[in-house]
């Protein structure tokens, strides 16, 4: 075969792919990263709209997050609170109410089942270690159903199981049915708890970024040089032999010394693969689908959700909404989010856009009163009809996959390594699972090289 063109050839240009490179190049490798897509960012893109960004994918990050918050300060990626104050609405199989802060008001029989189930929770992530949650205390077992057949066993308020579903959706964007428990729980481990993962204060919703959370990506193509990052460039395939690694494109190959493959998980089995995978690789590719996500913006003239003392967060327990954020942006106009997730996120396309849009609006002007119906902007993001994020915000494990194909998530073929967010640690799943998975592939690749 030919020499390496370069030492690392990085697939994808979303925030792991983009996190390996700056290390590779900062370590003095040579190197190229080859992107689908004519921008750089994957599952993190953002909008601008009357002067003030919008981020369709990624949007929050917060105390939890380290390595995002390094960056932020890094990079001059400014950062400004979630807008909070004011009531909730909880819209519980159609019956409405409003509460403050985190936990609705239900029933007290309901509330203590709630406290059960985030005991039991707790207790189960304590039990999982994030590096290798298939090696927890009875991992074949969790791994054995899904998370709401564990809360069926474990959980009979029909309340908690109702209020479960939107909180998963959103996370996930699929629904308690589709995920295995071990998965369940590996996500709050890694998370650092289940609390900070739906929280806004303290939590994982806490900050914005002013210029959106596309300028991370943009500011670590810099570091990278531009150069190097070739955009608009699908990968179809990934041949090695003992010298190194080749590239399939449209227009034509790359070949490295090694590659680092930052994709998202759910899309690996679509390349072309030579030599094949080793089985147990190949079978984990086979086995993990995207999760379902539609984000839809609503901008108002004013934000009348505060006159009635309202936040502009709301849960809705039957869809097709999930969850509502207040979404305004400093100097933007009044924003309402709503997410559109997992079961009715599938098919949503399939549905005329005025309908969908319809069906939102209704909702929000049930929440937040009649001047909802009426936005002077909107937009709606799927990432379901992606085909460069075949859905989003993350790889589902469903039952059955993390505790067989786990052990081989991180660990190469030959000259092929892996990041990306599924791949992490910490954070799974989020911006800060995708950065350090990047700095964990190149550390790999740079031991390698020596
Ligand atoms: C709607 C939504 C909301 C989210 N909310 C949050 C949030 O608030 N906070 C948070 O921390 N995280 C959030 N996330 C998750 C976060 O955005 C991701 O975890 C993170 O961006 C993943 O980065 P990555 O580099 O691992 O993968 P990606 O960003 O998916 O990067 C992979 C790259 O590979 C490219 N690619 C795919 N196929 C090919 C191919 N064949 N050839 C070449 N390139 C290819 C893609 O175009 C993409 O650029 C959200 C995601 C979505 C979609």
């Amino acid at each position: 075969m030919d020499t390496p063109q370069v030492d690392v050839v990085v697939v994808g240009a979303g925030l792991a792919g983009l996190a390996a490179a700056r290390r590779l190049v900062e370590a003095g490798a040579s190197v190229a990263v080859v992107e689908a897509r004519e921008r750089v960012g994957g599952r993190t893109h953002t909008l601008v709209h009357e002067g003030a960004t919008i981020d369709v994918g990624g949007q929050w990050i917060g105390p939890g997050q380290p390595r995002m918050l390094a960056l932020a300060r890094e990079l001059g990626v400014a950062t400004f609170p979630t807008p909070l104050g004011g009531k909730q609405v909880l819209d519980l199989a159609g019956t409405l109410s409003s509460y403050a802060g985190t936990i609705p008001k239900v029933g007290i029989a309901h509330l203590l089942q709630l406290q059960l189930a985030l005991t039991l929770i707790e207790r189960i992530r304590k039990g999982v270690p994030p590096e290798a949650p298939w090696d927890a205390p009875g991992a074949a077992a969790l791994d054995g159903q899904t998370l709401l057949g564990w809360v069926r066993r474990h959980l009979p308020s029909s309340v908690v199981r109702q209020l479960l579903t939107p909180t998963v959706r959103t996370v996930f964007g699929a629904d308690p049915g589709e995920l295995s428990m071990l998965h369940f729980a590996h996500y709050v481990a890694s998370a650092g708890g289940f609390m900070p993962l739906v929280d806004t204060e303290g939590g994982f919703q806490e900050l914005r970024l002013v210029d959106g959370a596309q300028a991370f990506s943009e500011g670590l193509a810099d570091r990278v040089g531009r150069e190097r990052v070739h955009l608009g460039r699908p990968v179809r395939g990934v041949s090695q032999d003992d010298d190194g690694v080749t590239v399939h494109t449209d227009d034509g190959d790359l070949r490295g010394g090694h590659a680092i493959v930052a994709m998202p998980l759910g899309l690996l089995d679509r390349l072309r693969w030579a030599p094949a995978l080793p089985p147990l690789r190949d079978q984990l590719h086979q086995r993990c689908p995207m999760g379902a996500t539609v984000k839809v913006f609503c901008a108002y003239a004013r934000p009348f959700w505060r006159d009635a003392g309202l936040s502009g967060e709301a849960v809705c327990t039957e869809g097709p909404i999930s969850v509502v954020f207040d979404n305004t942006a400093p100097g933007g106009p009044p924003m309402l989010l709503a997410f559109v997730t997992g079961t009715p996120a599938r098919d949503w396309a399939s549905r005329p856009q005025a309908a969908r849009l319809q069906a939102v609006l209704d909702l929000l002007a049930r929440y937040f009163g009649p001047e909802a119906a009426t936005p002077v902007w909107t937009h709606e993001q799927d990432w379901v009809t992606d085909p460069w994020a075949g859905g989003c915000p993350i790889t589902l494990f469903p039952p059955g996959t993390l505790s067989v194909f786990g052990p081989v998530l991180r660990e190469p073929v030959g000259r092929v390594h892996w990041a990306g967010t599924e791949t992490a640690t910490r954070c799974t799943g989020f911006m800060e699972g995708a950065v350090t998975s990047g700095e964990r592939a190149a550390d790999e690749v740079i031991a390698a090289r020596r």
